[in-house]
């Protein structure tokens, strides 16, 4: 019994440790439908973030050879600041937040995190140092509070508490018949786009990362929810070095610099009011924004009128 007790204990070690280190990745995989090419080199050395300041310089890429998806990437996030990048759905977008994660090497230029080539690093100490909210999180079959606490495993039931609230969804958790205790993922109980992010919010909250990637929900949710999660993604890139994949004007218009990306090219960037005084893609973007945020508003009085 007890030979038998020890590597028991061994599996169920190895098996959290899994759990918990690889997770993120795995599902991030299984949501891309793709495999993971990357491998770390060998005597490869922990990220040393200082700053956190990105830098992608002339980067190529492509996930098939035939067709290349990004052509010259140059841009800098300095240390603390938040840089957006706008640009037609298929631009590449996203693209480039999955190669400072690094699920993929590029084919020419370098990424680089306080000079440190992405390459170089371990891929453990570079996800380490980046905390990524994105576009569709995907929840475990466990609880809410499981699933908020995986930002850091030792956060206490008070600092869950307080994620929870900062990210706009302690009250709605709260409010549960089993509160934090309820199951959810695809056992459990189905929360919508908004609150799924609100969750992924609050994880990242209590990961407290230098570095942060946001890939901002798009359409479906109503003006107040938007405003909620604004609050939130607010709240979490304080003095932290963000890149903004960005769908809402809000986050937009206090921008650093912003990056509209088309075709796999920089076709325009600067500041907000830069780009629209340049009357070119980006404040066609705003207009037609506008239009339509002002269609959705007549809509919804429309609906309560009737
Ligand atoms: P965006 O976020 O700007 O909408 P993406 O970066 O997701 O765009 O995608 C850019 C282009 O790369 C798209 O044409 C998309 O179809 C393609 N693409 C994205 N992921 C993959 C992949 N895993 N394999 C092949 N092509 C991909
Ligand atoms: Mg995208």
């Amino acid at each position: 019994l007890m030979q038998l007790s020890v590597p028991l204990n061994f599996i169920g070690f190895v098996y959290r440790e899994i759990r918990q280190g690889l997770t993120d990745i795995e599902q991030m995989f299984e949501l891309l439908d793709v495999e993971p090419e990357v491998t770390d080199k060998p005597g490869a050395r922990p990220l040393q973030v200082r700053q956190g300041a990105i830098r992608f310089e002339d980067v190529h890429f492509s996930y098939d050879p035939a067709r290349p998806i990004l052509k010259g990437i140059s841009f800098e996030v300095p240390a603390g600041r938040t840089v957006a990048i706008v640009g037609p759905s298929g631009a590449g977008k996203s693209t480039i937040s999955r190669l400072l994660y690094r699920f993929y090497d590029i084919k020419s230029g370098a990424v680089t995190i306080d000079g440190q080539d992405v390459r170089d690093v371990t891929q453990k100490s570079l996800r380490a140092a980046i905390g990524m909210v994105p576009q569709d999180t995907v929840l475990f079959n466990d609880t809410i509070a499981y699933n908020v606490r995986y930002g850091r495993i030792d956060a206490t039931d008070q600092e869950v508490d307080k994620a929870a609230d900062l990210a706009q969804i302690g009250e709605f958790i709260r409010a549960l018949p089993e509160g934090f205790d309820s199951m959810v993922g695809e056992r459990g109980l189905k929360l919508s786009g908004g609150e799924k992010q609100r969750v992924a919010i609050a994880r990242t909250i209590l990961k407290a990362p230098p570095i942060l990637i946001l890939d901002e929900a798009t359409s479906a949710l109503d003006t107040a929810t938007e405003q909620e999660i604004q609050a939130a993604l607010d709240f979490v890139s304080k003095g932290r070095t963000t890149l903004v994949i960005a769908h809402r004007l809000s986050t937009v218009v206090s921008a650093d610099e912003i990056i509209v990306l088309k075709d796999g090219v920089i076709a325009e960037r600067g500041r907000h009011a830069e780009l629209l005084a340049q009357n070119g893609l980006y404040a066609a973007m705003w207009d037609r924004q506008r239009e339509a945020t002002a269609a959705e508003e007549q809509l919804k009085r429309m609906r309560e009128e009737d």
